[in-house]
């Protein structure tokens, strides 16, 4: 996710740490990096100069010039900035209503709204919400079929509109049912069309009038580049937007809407989408989103995540191992792998680690390999697990076959994870700084 602006501008932010002195050509210097960096990302023109404006003013201020690091005063006003920029604060849905709360999606087709209307119904189920999720996207059968089989797959409820082709009147029926049977939200999906249309504004003019909806939520395909700014835009007009959802800053778009939209809409961007399954959708929190971007990583996301996610029985049971310093085995470095795997797989971990995001993982490391190494393991014996000694030439050939894969592959899983007990057991009973020694020798 905006890999390529986070590797620009952790490059700045790495030339400026430790920087004794600063003077008005550097800080011009380092300006002019950031603003290409900020262009190339397809962050809208208009804000990225008010931006680089207000880091100017303050940086060719007392605060840089004077201070005792001025290169980390100037990283910490651009990082202030951009959180600014975005919003500042992360802003979180607001239920405040009469129950059912309304919740209206509006975007245009293939932004994701369907697929995003699933992944909040399933954060507010996660939330203790009954939820209701209901389709008044007529035009399109495929589309209500698509929100029932998300409705299942995420365990909610979905209004059935039997007949009805008026959108309004099932945008209302549901509302009805949703109050009758205590609902807490209701999630109306509605028709997207290819690009913005008179028609389309129109009828979800009439939609918001009918529900009165606590929130109006725009979504958008980060993938859209400058353009996703144009339409969150013509909708903010046409529609008393709440908050805008980004999708798909997983894929290798540039992502400089999630930067734009807060200036140019106003309106706060409340989620990302980061993935096609229910649960790919984060929070979105300014100040993370600016670490992030500046190399200095979310390790609060990760943790959130790890808790979300990991199974913490599991990671007791290994923690325990280490601290007496037992026998770490290949069925240990299974579940680890597994755990990682859940938690968004190799590549969603390293965006998050400070300063990895622009590391590329040690080579040959990347989540097909470790998908590989996976299937390597689940070719052995329990036995095998437990002391992966007793693997000589073999048993070796038969795990080979049996993933698929060359002989040597298995002699380097092994090798990797004999690697991992040594440490393991440095942890166990030496503690980091015996561990760190350790890898040095
Ligand atoms: P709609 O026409 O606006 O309802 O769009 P859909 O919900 O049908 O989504 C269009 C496509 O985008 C589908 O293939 C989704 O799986 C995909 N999609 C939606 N959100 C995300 C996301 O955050 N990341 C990725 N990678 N794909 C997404």
């Amino acid at each position: 996710m905006l890999d390529n602006l986070s590797g620009r501008l952790a490059g700045v932010v790495k030339s400026l740490r430790g920087q004794a002195r600063i003077t008005e050509a550097n800080v011009q210097d380092t300006l002019r990096q950031v603003r290409l960096a900020l262009l190339e990302a397809d962050v809208a023109l208009p804000v990225v100069k008010d931006f680089i404006e207000a880091v100017k003013t303050r940086a060719l201020g007392q605060e840089v010039l004077t201070s005792l690091s001025p290169g980390q005063a100037l990283i910490g006003i651009v990082h202030e900035e951009l959180t600014r920029l975005m919003g500042g604060e992360n802003a979180d849905l607001n239920l405040a209503a009469t129950p059912p709360a309304v919740i209206l999606m509006a975007g245009l087709q293939g932004s994701g709204k369907t697929t995003t209307s699933g992944k909040l119904a399933l954060l507010l189920k996660n939330r203790k919400k009954k939820v209701l999720l209901a389709s008044a996207d007529v035009y399109r059968p495929a589309a209500i079929d698509q929100l029932r089989q998300l409705a299942t797959q995420v365990d909610v409820s979905f209004f059935e509109a039997g007949d009805e082709r008026d959108p309004l009147k099932i945008a209302q029926a549901a509302q009805d049912h949703a109050r009758k049977q205590f609902y807490d939200v209701l999630i109306v999906d509605t028709a997207g069309r290819l690009a913005i249309d008179e028609a389309m504004m129109a009828e979800i003019r009439a939609l918001h009038a009918a529900v009165k909806p606590v929130e109006t939520l725009f979504v958008v395909d980060a993938m859209q580049g400058q353009d996703a700014i144009n339409v969150a835009r013509a909708f903010n007009e046409a529609l008393p937007l709440t908050g805008v959802i980004l999708t798909k800053l997983d894929g290798d778009a540039r992502g400089g809407a999630a930067l734009s939209v807060r200036h140019i809409t106003g309106k706060p961007l409340k989620f990302i989408g980061v993935g096609e399954k229910p649960t790919g959708l984060e929070a979105f929190h300014p100040e993370r989103m600016a670490q992030r971007v500046l190399g200095m990583g979310d390790v609060l996301s990760l943790i959130e995540q790890a808790q979300g996610s990991v199974d913490m029985a599991e990671a007791r049971k290994l923690a325990d191992k280490v601290k007496k310093g037992k026998d770490f085995d290949l069925e240990d470095f299974k579940s680890q792998i597994q755990q990682m795997r859940k938690m968004g797989g190799l590549s969603a971990l390293m965006d998050k680690l400070p300063g990895a995001g622009q590391m590329a993982p040690p080579a040959g490391v990347d989540d097909k390999s470790v998908n590989r190494l996976e299937g390597i393991i689940n070719s052995m014996t329990p036995q095998e697990r437990r002391k992966p000694e007793i693997i000589k030439a073999s048993r070796k050939r038969r795990i080979a076959a049996g993933a698929g894969v060359q002989v040597q592959e298995v002699n380097k899983l092994l090798k990797q994870f004999e690697q991992a007990q040594k440490m393991m057991k440095m942890m166990g009973k030496g503690g980091i700084s015996k561990m760190m020694r350790g890898m040095k020798g």
